[in-house]
C-alpha cells in the first residue's frame, strides 16, 4: 500500500456504511452536503503527502523505506515531536482553519497502548501483537483513525462506584473468529473514516468488581462493519452561503451516535478484554501523545482570535490606542502561554518504557487546561475589540444590492477598507465567534478530550508534588520521620 489520494480516500467511503442524518439514510457520503465539505478538507489532506512543496514536511519514512503520512510515525525522538508540530501548523495553514478529528490527532491513543506492550504480554501476548500490527498497518496503508471513548452512559452513579450504568458498551459472547459488541458511543468523524480505536468509558476503572471485566474491552472497528449504525447530528453550517459563513460551510466535522448492534469484532482487532488492569491503564494514559496534537489546534485558534480582533482595531483606527493595545497583549498572552507550553513538553520530552519520546506529560497537560480555560474569555475579549458590527452586519447579498449600495458604501467604509472588505472580515469574526458553529465548537473542544474534571485528573497524577512537600517540611523545621525521601 502507500499514501492515499484524496478520490481514493473518498471512492473508500464506499463500503456500504449505514449513516443517517437528518431522517435520510446516506447513500453517497463523499457527495452528501452535509459530509461533503469536511470530507473535501480530508481529502486535502491527503493529496498534500503527494505535493513537493509539502511532502518533505507531511510525509516520514518508516525503518524500510515505506513512506508514510508523518502524523502516523511514532515519535522515537525530541525532533520527531517537533516534526509533529511542523506537520500539524503546516496542514493547518494550508486549510486556512482549524479541524480536530482528523487523524492525527487520535492515533496517539494507539500509541498509549504501545507503550504498555510488556504489561499487556503478561495479560495475553497476541494483544500486543495486535497493536504493533495496527500501528503499521494504520501507517502503511494510510488510514483514517479516530476515537471512540464516550458511551451514552446512562447512570452516572452507578460508574462513580466502578458499575454499568445500564448502557455501556460490552462484550455479549465470543466464538473462534472474534468478540462480538453491544453498546454505543458518540464519535466525532466516524461517519466518514476507516476505523475507530473503541475503548472503556471514563468511569471508576481503579474500584471495580470483577462484573465489570465484560465492559473492560478495548479494539478497532471497521466503520463499515455490519451492524454498526452511525446515527449523526444535523450540520448547522451546510446550506449557508460560504461568503456569509467562510469557516462553517468548510470545517464542520459532524458527529456520531456510533451504535454497535452486536458487531462481530474479529480477534485480530481485539487489543484486550476482560481486562480490568487494561481498562485502567489506557484510560489514565491514553491522551499522553495526542493531547500535543490537541492542545496545538488551541494554538491556532488563538491565532486567529488575535488576526482577527487585530485587523478589526487597524481598520477601525483603534490600535494607536494604550488600553486596545493592554487588550491586544492579553490574547498575546494567552497565546503565548499555549506556546511555551508546547514547546516546553517537547523540550522537557520524556523517554517511554515502550521507547518512545512522549512529550512532557504536566507541561502538556497544565497546558490543556490553561488554552481551554481561558478560551471563553479571550473569545469575550475578541467580541469585545471586534465591536457590535460582528451582530449587526448584514449578508452580502444586501451589502452589494445596487439600490441600496450607496448607503452600505457611506456607513460601512472606513479609509483603504471598502464596505465589501470589512464585511468579509466581520464575517469571518462571526464563525469564529458567533455564529453556531462558533459555539458548536466551544462544546466540542469543552469535552473532545474529556471533561474538564478528568483533564485536572490527569494534571494532578502526573505532577511529582514530593519535592514541595519535603521542602516545607524542611523549612519550617517540622520533625524529621515527616520528611520522605
Ligand atoms: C461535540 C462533541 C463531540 C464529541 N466527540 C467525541 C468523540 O469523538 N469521541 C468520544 O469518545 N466522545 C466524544 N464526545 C463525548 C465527550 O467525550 C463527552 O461529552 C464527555 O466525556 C463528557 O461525558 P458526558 O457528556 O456523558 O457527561 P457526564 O458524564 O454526564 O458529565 C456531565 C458533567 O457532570 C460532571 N461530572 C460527571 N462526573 C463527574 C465526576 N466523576 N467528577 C466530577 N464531575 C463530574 C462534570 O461537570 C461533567 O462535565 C463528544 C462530545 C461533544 C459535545
Amino acid at each position: 500500500m502507500a499514501l492515499l489520494t484524496g478520490q481514493q480516500y473518498k471512492d473508500s467511503l464506499n463500503d456500504g456504511r449505514e449513516v443517517y442524518i437528518d431522517g435520510e439514510r446516506v447513500s453517497n457520503i463523499a457527495e452528501h452536503p452535509a459530509f461533503k465539505p469536511i470530507i473535501d478538507v480530508k481529502a486535502r489532506m491527503y493529496d498534500m503527502n503527494h505535493e513537493e512543496k509539502y511532502k518533505h514536511i507531511t510525509t516520514a519514512k518508516l525503518e524500510d523505506g515505506e513512506e508514510v503520512c508523518r502524523a502516523y510515525k511514532m515519535p522515537e525522538t525530541k525532533e520527531d515531536l517537533t516534526a509533529i508540530r511542523t506537520y500539524v501548523e503546516t496542514v493547518l495553514d494550508d486549510l486556512g482553519g482549524v479541524v480536530y478529528r482528523v487523524g492525527d490527532e487520535t492515533i496517539g491513543e494507539m500509541w498509549s497502548l504501545y507503550d504498555a506492550q510488556d504489561r499487556l504480554n503478561e495479560i495475553d501476548p497476541t494483544y500486543a501483537t495486535n497493536i504493533r500490527n495496527h500501528i503499521d498497518r494504520i501507517a502503511r496503508e494510510d488510514i483514517f483513525h479516530v476515537s471512540a471513548n464516550t458511551d451514552p452512559k446512562g447512570d452516572r452513579s452507578k460508574l462513580i462506584n466502578g458499575e454499568d450504568g445500564g448502557t455501556l458498551l460490552h462484550v455479549v459472547s465470543e466464538n473462534d473468529k472474534g468478540i462480538i459488541v453491544r453498546g454505543a458511543k458518540f464519535e466525532t468523524a466516524a461517519a466518514y473514516a476507516h476505523q475507530a480505536f473503541v475503548k472503556p468509558t471514563i468511569s471508576n476503572w481503579s474500584n471495580t468488581s470483577v462484573n465489570m471485566e465484560p465492559y473492560a474491552v478495548g479494539f478497532i472497528c471497521d466503520m463499515g462493519a455490519p451492524g454498526l449504525k452511525h446515527i449523526c447530528r444535523s450540520p448547522v453550517g451546510s446550506g449557508r452561503n460560504p461568503e456569509n459563513y467562510p469557516l462553517s460551510t468548510k470545517f464542520e466535522e459532524i458527529d456520531t451516535l456510533l451504535v454497535f448492534d452486536d458487531v462481530l469484532i474479529p480477534w485480530e482487532n481485539v487489543l484486550f478484554h476482560n481486562s480490568l488492569e487494561s481498562a485502567k491503564y489506557i484510560r489514565e494514559t491514553v491522551h499522553r501523545y495526542s493531547a500535543f496534537n490537541y492542545v496545538l489546534r488551541l494554538l491556532k485558534r488563538a491565532d486567529y482570535l488575535i488576526g482577527a480582533a487585530l485587523l478589526n482595531v487597524e481598520q477601525t483606527g483603534l490600535t494607536k490606542i494604550p488600553a486596545v493595545q493592554e487588550k491586544l497583549t492579553e490574547l498575546i498572552t494567552y497565546r503565548q502561554t499555549i506556546n511555551a507550553h508546547l514547546t516546553a513538553a517537547v523540550s522537557e520530552a520524556e523517554n517511554t518504557d515502550g521507547g518512545l519520546m512522549m512529550p512532557n506529560q504536566s507541561l502538556l497537560y497544565t497546558g490543556r487546561i490553561h488554552a481551554l480555560k481561558h478560551f471563553p474569555a479571550m473569545a469575550h475579549l475578541t467580541r469585545e475589540l471586534v465591536g457590535g458590527q460582528l451582530a449587526v452586519t448584514p449578508d452580502m447579498v444586501t451589502m452589494t444590492d445596487p439600490q441600496i449600495k450607496d448607503y452600505v458604501d457611506r456607513y460601512y467604509s472606513v479609509g483603504k477598507w471598502s464596505a465589501e472588505d470589512r464585511a468579509k472580515l466581520l464575517y469571518f469574526a462571526r464563525d469564529l465567534l458567533n455564529s453556531s458553529y462558533a459555539g458548536h465548537q466551544v462544546t466540542f473542544e469543552l469535552f473532545a478530550q474529556s471533561p474538564p474534571f478528568a483533564q485536572s485528573a490527569a494534571a494532578f497524577k502526573n505532577y511529582d508534588l514530593e519535592a514541595h512537600r519535603n521542602m516545607v517540611l524542611k523549612a519550617a523545621n517540622l520533625a524529621p520521620h515527616l520528611v520522605q525521601s
